[in-house]
């Protein structure tokens, strides 16, 4: 990637070129607990952007992105935004270093990447977390990685109209090979844990559905959780997000809020302890709890939590019946792909077995994506 990255800047604007890369993520457990102040555990995957990035002496920035096949020119100032939506992320995070009155000047850059977009796996983290790094690193503008995550954030926020949390970028300037972060999304505090399943494999399996229920449904799950933490708070003041009661808090109120509210909390209270018993696990080596946790995961979104689909539960249940070791679906649910842990023996067996199951069924393959935990935002020339 780095040599046809080199060679397009070579002929578009002449000589060589420093080159950043960051990084798409994977979240192995801890799936709508971002909002209820509980833990997540991502890691940065080895599918990049990769970016040839190099200062050209004026106040514009000519970008081409080699996967459309598409040159943009844009200034930088707040009315300068460009019209392409891939453009609009390098923009973005170009303003957002500004107001953090880092110093931003034009430049000359190409660049591609392999994050399969749209998947679940953050191509637009990996985007935004190339070039913040970068920009902070080519003009020496000293912001904190937390603070370079923020910047992708914001630019989602501003600039592309994408309310997101900070797991995703955070998970790509942050990403170390062979290691997850446990992070709080509360306090912000973040913890790396071992991830070196020897003899095991991590493989993606994409439905490529997208049932349209998802934001409306976000946000009735949402109200739940902030119900049945309300209901709680009353006896116990100390719970300011649901992840802060325990599960006998809940019990509690049971009375008290409607069944939906209940199914719902005690998912989620169940899916905070899982990601501690997870990274238990991981300390110890111990991939069969890691992937029994998987499970019980899905079992939760699937069935409290109700953000499962057809498509999601169809691949869970088959790897039950292989005996994988974990699968859950990853992300905010119907549709997107599940997260499969997968001895290495098992590997080849499941996935052919996959691909000709959902297909019988829904008339299409499963898209397969192999990821390997790796490092995240750095300079790599
Ligand atoms: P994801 O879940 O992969 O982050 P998004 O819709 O948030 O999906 O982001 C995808 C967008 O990011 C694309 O539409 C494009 O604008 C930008 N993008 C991602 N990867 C690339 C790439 N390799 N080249 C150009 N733009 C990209
Ligand atoms: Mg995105």
């Amino acid at each position: 990637m780095k040599e046809q990255i080199l060679a397009k800047f070579a002929e578009l604007f002449g000589g060589e070129s420093p080159v950043f890369a960051s990084a798409g993520r994977i979240n192995l457990i801890g799936e709508h607990t971002d909002y209820n102040g509980g833990y997540v555990f991502p890691g940065a995957i080895d599918k990049v952007i990769m970016a040839a990035i190099r200062p050209n002496g004026t106040d514009k920035v000519r970008a081409y992105s080699i996967d459309y096949g598409q040159m943009c020119e844009f200034g930088l100032k707040e009315e300068d935004k460009p019209e392409q939506q891939w453009a609009r992320y390098i923009f973005g995070v170009c303003r957002e270093t500004a107001k953090r009155g880092g110093k931003v000047e034009g430049f000359d850059t190409v660049f591609c990447g392999n994050v399969p977009l749209g998947a679940g796996l953050s191509s637009s983290a990996a985007l935004e977390s190339t070039f913040a790094y970068a920009i902070n690193e080519l003009w020496q503008n000293g912001i904190d990685k937390f603070e370079l995550a923020r910047i992708g954030q914001s630019t989602e926020h501003n600039y592309c109209g994408v309310k997101c949390g900070i797991m995703d970028q955070f998970a790509s300037c942050f990403g170390k090979a062979g290691c997850l972060i446990r992070l709080n999304c509360k306090t912000m505090e973040y913890k790396y844990f071992p991830f070196n399943p020897k003899g095991y494999r991590l493989v993606l399996l994409d439905t490529c559905v997208k049932h349209e229920l998802a934001s409306s449904a976000y946000n009735k799950r949402r109200e739940s959780c902030e119900n049945a933490a309300a209901a709680i708070r009353k006896r116990h003041p100390e719970v300011e997000f649901l992840s802060d009661a325990k599960r006998l808090w809940l019990d509690e109120v049971r009375e008290e809020i409607p069944q939906e509210d209940f199914l719902r909390a005690e998912y989620v209270i169940g899916e905070v302890q899982r990601v501690l018993d997870v990274c238990d696990a991981l300390e110890r080596d111990d991939y069969e709890i890691v992937g029994e946790m998987m499970y019980q995961t899905h079992f939760g979104m699937s069935k409290l939590y109700e953000v499962s689909c057809d498509e999601l539960d169809f691949l869970a249940r088959l790897a039950r019946k292989m005996d994988v070791t974990g699968c859950r679906v990853m992300g905010g649910g119907f549709g997107g792909c599940t997260i499969n842990l997968v001895k290495d023996e098992l590997y080849q067996p499941f996935i052919e077995a996959a691909k000709a199951q959902f297909s019988a069924k829904y008339g299409h393959e499963p898209k397969v994506y192999d990821v390997v935990i790796s490092d995240g935002a750095s300079r790599i020339a």
